[in-house]
């Protein structure tokens, strides 16, 4: 992600696209629907870049999404390159530096995120219900208007006006908005998607994750994170998160909806495998969500249509985590409407909103991959008590383990073929090799 938008002012002024100021016919440049990190990142990019942007919601800030509120290293980079920082957005975040890993056995394995160097890249902690809220309004502070209590209901194509045409109920009524380029960041159950062929719900049972979230009563004795698994939740874990000193957030996910768990049927794992830790009885918020799996091969464009975020099923497969890629997306996806918006004919501009894909591939290729990977190895029971075995007794790997667990470095920095390799020795029993990675200091 190259930072040249920074170079842009704020501004409030309409279209700045020069053959497109004048169509009195069009509401934006732009509409983004969906005011999650994706969506207000794509509005706050486009208005930088001198874009008459539409910010869409469906509900009135603020308001809950079920999320694990983790910030992981890069969500920093990725904030920078849209004009602002943790510093301005996340001040009063939680701070977590490491994460302990607990196995059904009983084995225990932790460590903090350290990258090669052995230094510590910690997450930040910022329930949702406040940071979706403050980057919305940082997305008008930059120019966009935001229009709250703004439900998309359908969108099509008209091939002959070469228009998106968009129905949205509002209040008690109904209201179409026309704009050359949409960009769909209505999360997982994206009606844009739905409605121009592109659903990310459309993926088999296994590309998803169900999960189940709460905030409870919890004393953290230590600044990390808690996974914890056992034989009886298949290819999942539980979670504990503290948002504060006194409160955690808490959940269960199974990342592979194959085994059709139901609500009542993941509350009573999570049940069994945090009730010992946590006072159950004070927990608020306990919601239920879907996330997509990230896929290579997902579309993502189509007639004057860019998916962003969890509408384009930018998920982690292993961790989950989505928050960054959701960020750096709309940024691309921002990137790639403006050019196609100032483009001088129409083919330029479908060349322009193809790039988008081309751009993200080449952003998240590697790190869905080994997202899939570490995915198989965590749904291997077997598999994963010889790695949280072996991390339990060798310092060097655990330390590598946490270093890719919290994002400590980009994945493909610190990833080597040692690493993999010892992986499938662990899962044949085979001894310790050694890696060429050193423990932190
Ligand atoms: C249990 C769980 C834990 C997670 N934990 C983490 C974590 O700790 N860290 C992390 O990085 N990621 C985490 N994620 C993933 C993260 O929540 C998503 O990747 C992230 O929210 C994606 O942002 P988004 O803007 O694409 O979508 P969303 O955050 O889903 O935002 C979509 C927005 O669109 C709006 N909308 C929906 N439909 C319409 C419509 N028809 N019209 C107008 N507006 C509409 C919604 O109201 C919402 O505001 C977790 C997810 C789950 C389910």
């Amino acid at each position: 992600m190259g930072d040249s938008s920074a170079a842009f002012p704020l501004m409030r002024s309409r279209s700045r696209m020069p053959h497109l100021a004048s169509s009195s016919t069009w509401d934006a440049d732009v509409i983004v629907v969906g005011a999650g990190p994706a969506g207000s990142a794509a509005a706050a990019a486009l208005a930088r870049l001198g874009c008459h942007v539409l910010l869409l919601e469906a509900q009135r800030f603020p308001r809950d999404k079920v999320c694990g509120d983790v910030l992981l290293p890069e969500v920093a980079s990725a904030l920078a390159a849209l004009g602002t920082s943790l510093d301005e957005l996340a001040p009063d975040a939680h701070v977590v530096e490491g994460c302990n890993f607990t196995t059904g056995s009983g084995l225990h394995a932790g460590g903090n995120f350290c990258d090669r160097r052995g230094q510590t890249h910690v997450w930040r902690i910022l329930p949702r219900r406040i940071l979706d809220e403050r980057l919305a309004r940082y997305a008008e502070r930059c120019g966009a208007e935001l229009l709250e209590d703004h439900q998309l209901e359908r969108t099509e194509w008209d091939a002959s006006r070469r228009v998106n045409v968009l129905k949205v109920r509002q209040g008690g009524g109904h209201t179409t908005y026309l704009a050359p380029v949409i960009i769909g960041a209505d999360g997982t159950f994206s009606r844009v998607a739905a409605g121009r062929g592109l659903a990310a719900t459309a993926s088999p049972p296994r590309r998803y994750s169900v999960a189940l979230r709460a905030y409870a009563d919890h004393a953290s004795t230590t600044p990390r994170f808690e996974v914890i698994t056992d034989g009886l939740l298949k290819r999942g874990c539980c979670w504990i998160v503290p948002v504060s000193p006194h409160r955690a957030n808490v959940g269960i996910g199974v990342f592979d909806a194959r085994d059709r768990l139901t609500r009542g049927e993941l509350s009573q794992h999570l049940t069994r495998m945090l009730g010992s830790r946590i006072d159950l009885s004070s927990a608020s918020d306990l919601t239920g969500w879907q996330l997509p799996s990230a896929s290579l091969r997902r579309r993502t464009v189509a007639d004057g249509v860019l998916l962003v975020g969890d509408a384009a099923g930018f998920v982690d497969p292993f961790t989950g985590h989505g928050i960054h890629n959701a960020l750096t997306s709309g940024l691309l996806a921002a990137q790639a409407a403006q050019r196609a918006i100032a483009s001088a004919d129409w083919r330029a501009t479908g060349a322009a909103l193809c790039s988008y894909e081309r751009a993200w591939r080449r952003r998240f290729a590697f790190d869905f991959w080994i997202g899939r990977v570490l995915q198989h190895v965590h749904g291997n029971q077997r598999l994963l008590e010889a790695v949280v075995a072996r991390a339990a007794r060798n310092d060097s790997w655990a330390g590598q383990l946490m270093g890719l667990i919290g994002h400590a470095e980009p994945r493909h920095h610190s990833l080597r073929l040692q690493f993999l390799w010892s992986l499938l020795r662990s899962s044949l029993g085979r001894p310790d090799v050694s890696t060429a990675w050193s423990p932190p200091a």
